[in-house]
């Protein structure tokens, strides 16, 4: 597990940029661009390349960040998905305003200079079978074999492909390819295919076309044909950069763009690759792309997490050049700082145990002043009932306290938060011998939680009304695989056999204090002793409360850090 890259090292992109601003090049113009492509939900690790790019063009005088679907493989790409990448996008703080671009408004452009390309007798239509264009492009130490197509005349190359658009071959039959080197180092160069026929209505262009760019051919020329200064893109890409550069000399941009590579995030205990993410919604392994157990934004913000939380934690990470794997932990300790500050408190039982206090005068309801943040008076107080029945979460009592166990048992005395010190003297049991009742009594001297004679307690303990409780379901989440990297199992193994399958706990009949019956969905609280909560944006609703924990209180981060 990696340290956090320093702050020196996060600017490293910057750095190039400031260089290049100072010598005057593109007259000191930035334009960056996000450019997913719409066949998925957004995951945490393009929040990581929203936050860099659109944070450049926050960061320099004039500067722009595009917003571009790369939208070039229509079996794979659907309108939901671009609605969600919008959504996502503003959720985290950022706006693209007018620049809002498609990669298949460039179909025309790409189709017109791939003509161009032709007549220069760089690039030629191929026959061979995707297969045989496999095989002959070699391995790393054999060079490849060149396709006897290779030689076609420009005329016959330029009326094949006007034949491959106007649909005259099948699928698969043919496909254009730059003509650059079989025999080069760099796989990349071998003649890439730069166009293939594919019958597939695009969510956007319908079946306007049946020959599609390929990602390789279209990305570089995209980015080109909106000035874009600086193409920043994850270390997978690195191998590619000569042939996007080699595309960009063949044709005369006034721009160029320059292409930054960084190390791509990699989160422990998830999968960060549509394509794995995919396989967990579509085998119902997770209840969609929101389920909060899912590393998408849209899981993480029904989760509970907030923007703030991610833009911190993507900012103690860094852009390195270095790949690595981040902790968990660290998500999570960034979201706990942040629902630290913001989130109110309330009382909250879980797995609930009644309390009697037997003389407490049957009938009688006080209202007890709470505070609402304990360290930020702003947040006000609230009244919280208290009576004669109350819960208590079971695991605040033990019939035989081991050493070392200061909340509840028989004979001691402790204090219920903000309301009396209260002793347990007789504990009520089923036939099973499971513990049903306490029944206890309180010291009416101790209203508010202190005792006037100075007596101690060593334990606080959270506790609701019963008859003023409002009954709720609580889902408990924890990681959703059991080991640090499922992505990087040896491939004979399956690597959905290390899902946790206690990655979700659904308790019903939790009790909560009644003020939370008014909480609205998405919003966020501190259930005291036991951690944030969020109520469920989808299926909360006053009637029947549903609370998803986003974190336990205890930060697993803290002593990693010190390791
Ligand atoms: P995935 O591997 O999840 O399918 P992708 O790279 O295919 O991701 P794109 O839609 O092409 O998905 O990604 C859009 C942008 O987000 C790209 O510029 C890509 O480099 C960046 N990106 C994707 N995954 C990560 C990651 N884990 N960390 C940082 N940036 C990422
Ligand atoms: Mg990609």
């Amino acid at each position: 597990m990696s340290s956090i890259e320093s702050a020196e090292s996060a600017n490293f992109i910057y750095k190039i940029i400031d260089e290049e601003r100072e010598a005057g090049k593109n007259r000191g113009k930035v334009a960056t661009r996000f450019p997913p492509e719409p066949n998925g939900y957004l995951h945490i690790g393009h929040a990581k390349s929203i936050i860099l790019n659109f944070g450049i063009a926050n960061d320099y005088p004039d500067a722009t960040c595009n917003l571009r679907m790369d939208d070039t493989n229509p079996s794979r790409e659907e309108q939901e998905y671009v609605d969600s990448i919008m959504e996502d996008i503003r959720w985290l703080g950022f706006e693209w305003g007018d620049n809002l671009f498609y990669a298949s408004d460039y179909f025309e452009q790409l189709f017109e200079m791939a003509v161009k390309l032709i007549e220069a007798g760089k690039a030629y239509v191929d026959s061979l079978s995707v297969e045989e264009v496999r095989k002959y492009k070699g391995t790393r130490t054999e060079p490849g074999v060149e396709s006897p197509h290779r030689s076609r005349s420009v005329e016959e190359n330029i009326d094949l492909f006007k034949r491959m658009k106007a649909g005259e071959f099948e699928d698969g039959s043919m496909v254009l390819r730059a003509k650059i080197d079989m025999a080069a180092g760099n796989l990349n160069l071998r003649d890439p295919v730069m166009y293939r026929i594919l019958r597939a209505t695009h969510h956007r262009t319908g079946d306007e076309w049946c020959i599609y760019p390929m990602y390789d051919w279209a990305h570089g020329q995209s980015d080109a044909l909106e000035g874009i200064t600086h193409s920043i893109c994850t270390l997978e890409f690195e191998d590619h950069r000569p042939l996007y550069d080699w595309f960009l000399e063949q044709l005369d941009f006034a721009v160029r763009p320059r292409q930054i590579e960084f190390a791509r995030l990699n989160l422990s205990h998830t999968a960060l690759s549509k394509r794995k993410l995919i396989e967990l919604v579509e085998e119902n392994h997770v209840s969609g792309w929101d389920d909060p157990r899912m590393p998408t934004i849209a899981g993480l913000r029904r989760r509970g997490f907030t923007p703030e939380s991610i833009r911190d934690f993507c900012d103690r990470i860094g852009v390195a050049k270095k790949d690595s794997m981040v902790d968990m932990a660290l998500l999570e300790h960034c979201l706990r700082e942040d629902l630290n500050v913001k989130a109110q408190r309330r009382m909250a039982v879980l797995d609930p145990i009644k309390v009697v206090i037997e003389n407490y005068p049957e009938g009688d309801v006080e209202m007890l002043e709470a505070a609402n943040h304990p360290q930020d008076e702003s947040a006000g107080i609230r009244q919280v009932p208290f009576s004669r029945e109350l819960y208590i979460e079971r695991d605040d009592f033990r019939e035989e306290p081991p050493r070392k166990f200061f909340r509840m048992s028989p004979g001691r005395e402790v204090r219920f938060r903000y309301a009396y010190f209260i002793t347990c003297n007789e504990v009520v049991k089923d036939e099973n011998g499971e513990v049903i009742e306490l029944h206890c009594s309180y010291d009416p001297a101790t209203r508010g939680g202190d005792s006037p004679d100075g007596r101690k307690v060593k334990a606080t303990i959270h506790w609701v009304s019963a008859a003023h409780a409002v009954d709720a379901t609580v889902r408990l989440y924890d990681r959703l695989f059991s080991i640090e990297n499922p992505t990087g199992v040896k491939s004979e193994e399956d690597w959905l056999d290390n899902l946790n399958e206690n990655s979700l706990k659904t308790l019903e009949n939790c009790k909560l204090e009644p003020s939370l019956a008014q909480y609205v969905p998405g919003e966020k609280v501190q259930f005291e002793r036991l951690g944030y909560f969020c109520a469920d944006s989808e299926e909360h609703n006053w009637a029947m409360p549903v609370f998803n924990r986003v974190v336990p209180l205890r930060d697993s981060w803290a002593k990693l850090d010190k390791k």
